[in-house]
């Protein structure tokens, strides 16, 4: 069997046994044949297996000729390893868990750094009415939030609308860039509840997505923007990654994955998609909600280090985010769900590692990669890179990916 074949029938074992254990699968979308979708391997292996098949995996996969392909198949399989361990039941502590499969070596920010990030809010809130910084802020997202049965018409109806723009963006700003086209048959809109997360891409295949709103978390309507670019730049990676498949017959590239080291770049680049863009929120409160959203991913970070390597309680943890945060305390319960330990119905929580791709892929990849790039007039060749070529997409092979940049 060539490279791909055996490589996607592991995939999908390793997708049924995350799944069985924690309710999702860590292939997250798959477009290549049909007689090799991840779903058809029913054949339940035990972990053991697994890691057995994974080091054969590893062995074949250290031939391959294309060093950045070899390099980034290589370290997914090495991060795979850490996770059938994590839910095999090993005692893996949760730095190591996110070592291991990030390479990521998770610490808390210190007071000092968190009461600076603090004081960048608080300087940049002289914006808002109010007495205080705490009551500006409070008031301010009380007055703008968007959930429930309201999100669900603004999706309807504002979300499309703007969908449209940021599509043209990404075709005026990066497509342009590109000897040839790219299919883009869009994204739809659904809305569910009860998910730890606030909105997911779901990629389809045939150059179509599903990207899904959790109409239970609190939104702020003037960051709903920076959340449909974040979701829409997951999408257009998807569609190169799947042009690529297509044109080169790469069957690993056609199931893309959860918890590997590209799951680094791919947030970050989602979460730079506004940068790319040369987009802007909203005039006046730019910089306040930038400087927010900056502090609460800080936050967010120290509460998955509190209840994985602390211990804490929850309600300690949500009192955390809203004192420091600036949040009401029922929002504050609701944001812990991505990375608490366990799941409301006790299984190991999937996503705990993850937290840590936003922040880190934005801050030590992406952007100033791409800040580089524009000082030196190389984004042509920033974007030829980071979307024809969907090997320079990993942690793994960054740096020798962009390394003329
Ligand atoms: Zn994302």
């Amino acid at each position: 069997m060539p490279f791909g074949e055996d490589y996607l029938e592991l995939l999908g074992q390793i997708g049924n046994f995350t799944k069985e254990v924690t309710g999702v699968s860590i292939v997250d979308a798959y477009f290549g044949p049909r007689n090799l979708s991840p779903e058809k391997a029913k054949r339940r292996l035990s972990p053991e297996k697994l890691l057995m098949n994974l080091e054969i995996s590893i062995g074949k996969a250290k031939e391959i000729d294309d060093e950045l392909r070899r390099i980034a198949i290589t370290s997914d399989l090495e991060s795979l390893k850490v996770v059938v361990k994590w839910l095999r039941g090993e005692n893996i502590p949760y730095i190591r868990l996110v070592e291991g499969i990030f390479g990521i070596t998770p610490r808390k920010f210190g007071q000092n750094e968190i009461r600076k990030a603090q004081q960048i809010v608080e300087d940049a809130c002289t914006v808002l009415p109010g007495f205080d910084v705490s009551e500006k802020i409070l008031k301010w997202e009380k007055e703008n939030k968007i959930s429930g049965e309201t999100l669900k018409k603004v999706i309807d109806t504002v979300i499309v609308e703007r969908t449209q723009e940021i599509g043209g963006l990404f075709e005026k700003h990066i497509f342009a860039h590109f000897p040839t086209k790219v299919e883009n048959k869009g994204v739809i809109y659904k809305t569910v509840k009860g998910e730890p997360w606030g909105a997911y891409n779901y990629y389809q295949g045939n150059y179509t997505s599903i990207n899904v709103f959790n109409i239970d978390m609190p939104f702020n309507k003037y960051r709903l923007i920076a959340v449909l670019c974040h979701e829409y730049e997951h999408h257009v990676a998807n569609l190169f990654e799947e042009k690529y498949y297509r044109e080169n017959k790469s069957l690993d590239l056609s199931a893309v994955l959860l918890h590997t080291k590209r799951c680094i770049i791919n947030e970050g680049t989602a979460d730079c998609a506004r940068d790319f863009l040369g987009l802007q929120l909203s005039g006046e409160y730019e910089e306040f909600i930038e400087s927010l959203s900056n502090l609460r991913s800080m936050i967010g970070l120290n509460v998955a280090y509190m209840l994985n390597v602390e211990n804490v309680d929850e309600e300690t943890a949500a009192e955390y985010i809203a004192s420091e945060g600036f949040r009401p305390v029922d929002e504050a319960r609701k944001m812990i769900g991505f990375s608490k330990p366990l799941t409301p119905d006790g299984k190991p929580n999937f996503f705990k590692p993850y937290v840590y791709t936003y922040f880190f892929g934005r801050r030590d990849y992406v952007l100033p990669t791409f800040q580089k790039a524009q000082k030196k007039g190389k984004v042509k060749e920033f974007f030829q890179t980071l979307y024809l070529n969907p090997y320079s997409r990993s942690s793994a092979t960054w740096k020798i990916a962009f390394s003329r940049i």
